[in-house]
């Protein structure tokens, strides 16, 4: 279907070609006659637009666009829905995420893993269990040759000596099946000392460091398990890790925002403020009898934030400053490969998760649900369910009715199985208000690049 997206942000008449994935910025006529060119002929739209703009100029915008279309770069068709290399892939492992320790020592209110133990016991992974999961992924993962492993809890740095000794396992392999695996570890940094930072930042190629952002909002929602705040114990520990990391490795201080402070764009100014450049604060996905969960009604309020902050974060970096924030972050020119673009995430085929007994779920947001146990990495033979598998597999863009005609689709990939699950019991219906934010920040995205692309020169 060909389909394009058009809005007006900041000043910005922009205009997506959604299938060919062309940005363009428009003048207000050229804005205008988009409403009508795929309908009308250019006679009717002379007639209709005639109040508002002289005819030379409509005549001028509508042939504009018609070479636009001739050259590919508006209005094309959708090649990708029977494309060989979609069609006919065979995913094979290239991510495991390994839950080294179902147990924590903070007591987020909005923990999708119930205080670090998903509901269960709390439990740290044997050093056996991770070698075994780290066999199963070289084994899986046909030629691939970089792979993923990333160390999550709970509290992952309650089972330090396991992620040790697992990395160290890992590189003493790794070379031998031509493989390169790349270890990352997010942490709420509590337990975070001279000897982890060094380890971590020698050989995990990412850190994800948990922190929501000004004192009282961190403070608020994230309590240590004595109901103390655990910004002032954290925040000199991640700093003092930032300015020891290389350069070439990554890292993202990443919050979360609730309704408590739906300005989150202070929260990630106070990142910036901190010494942090790279920068995540994501929305909280919880149901509506939480009091802190997002709801309908405060959606203005996000989009508004979204907007203002996209504003602010292309003019701050404009002027120089080094602030990142991965919700705004898009690459117009080699975004990744089509393939991701329709499938998403890969949970369920080609990215995994093991907890601490050696079970295998569909990613960590699945851990507790007996349902999608796909195997235990313990087995002699492990074969993951065909029907789980097919179901993930078959959960791309074009197999969901409202994802087919949104303009979002490949930015966005379908979103997030496990949100479409628990929010409406079915994997193939995506969670609408998760939609709703996830398009308003690829329009913010592209303001951006618009905004730094005319006005950087
Ligand atoms: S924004 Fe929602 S409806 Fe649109 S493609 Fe993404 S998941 Fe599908
Ligand atoms: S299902 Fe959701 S939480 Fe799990 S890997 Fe995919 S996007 Fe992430």
């Amino acid at each position: 279907m060909k389909m394009i997206h058009k809005y007006n942000m900041n000043g910005y008449n922009i205009v997506m070609d959604v299938n060919g994935g062309a940005v363009h910025v428009v003048d207000d006529v050229t804005y205008r006659v988009l409403d009508y060119y795929d309908e009308k002929e250019m006679d009717d739209i002379v007639c209709l637009l005639s109040d508002e703009f002289d005819k030379e100029k409509i005549i001028e915008a509508y042939n504009e666009i018609k070479e636009l279309v001739s050259e590919g770069l508006l209005y094309t068709e959708d090649e990708y829905e029977y494309h060989p290399s979609f069609v006919n892939r065979e995913p094979v492992v290239k991510a495991l995420c390994l839950n080294v320790a179902h147990d924590c020592n903070l007591k987020c209110k909005y923990c999708f893993a119930k205080q670090g133990d998903f509901g269960g016991q709390a439990e740290l992974m044997p050093y056996e269990i991770g070698r075994k999961a780290i066999d199963f992924l070289i084994e899986r993962s046909g030629n691939r040759k970089n792979l993923e492993v990333d160390f999550f809890g709970g509290e992952p740095l309650m089972n330090w000596e396991v992620v040790k000794k697992l990395v160290k396992y890992g590189r003493s392999v790794e070379k031998f099946a031509g493989k390169n695996i790349r270890f990352t570890i997010t942490t709420n940094g509590v337990l975070l000392d001279d000897e982890k930072i060094d380890f971590i930042n020698e050989h995990m190629h990412n850190v994800v460091l948990s922190l929501d952002g000004r004192k009282d909002i961190n403070d608020g929602m994230r309590p240590t398990v004595n109901d103390k705040g655990s910004y002032d114990i954290i925040v000199p520990k991640f700093q003092k890790l930032i300015s020891k990391r290389p350069k070439d490795k990554y890292y993202y201080i990443r919050g979360t925002f609730t309704r408590d402070n739906l300005d989150f764009s202070k929260d990630v100014n106070h990142f910036y403020d901190l010494g942090f450049e790279l920068t995540s604060v994501e929305p909280v996905v919880d149901d509506e009898t939480n009091p802190f969960a997002l709801r309908e009604e405060d959606l203005p309020k996000i989009f508004s934030e979204y907007e203002n902050y996209a504003n602010e974060l292309a003019q701050r970096q404009l002027n120089g400053e080094k602030i990142k924030f991965f919700h705004f972050m898009i690459d117009l020119n080699q975004g990744p490969c089509v393939i991701k673009r329709i499938t998403g995430c890969g949970a369920g085929n080609e990215y995994l998760s093991v907890v601490p007994n050696g079970d295998i779920y569909p990613c960590h947001q699945f851990v507790g649900k007996d349902e999608f146990i796909l195997g235990n990495i313990n087995s002699e033979k492990i074969e993951i369910p065909e029907n789980i598998k097919s179901t993930f597999r078959n959960a791309h863009v074009y197999n969901k009715e409202s994802c087919k005609s949104c303009w979002n689709k490949f930015y966005c990939s379908g979103g997030c199985h496990a949100n479409a699950i628990n929010f409406n019991g079915d994997i193939n219906k995506p969670y609408d208000l998760g939609c709703e934010m996830q398009k308003k920040r690829t329009e913010c995205a592209i303001m951006i690049q618009a905004k730094l692309l005319t006005e950087g020169e």
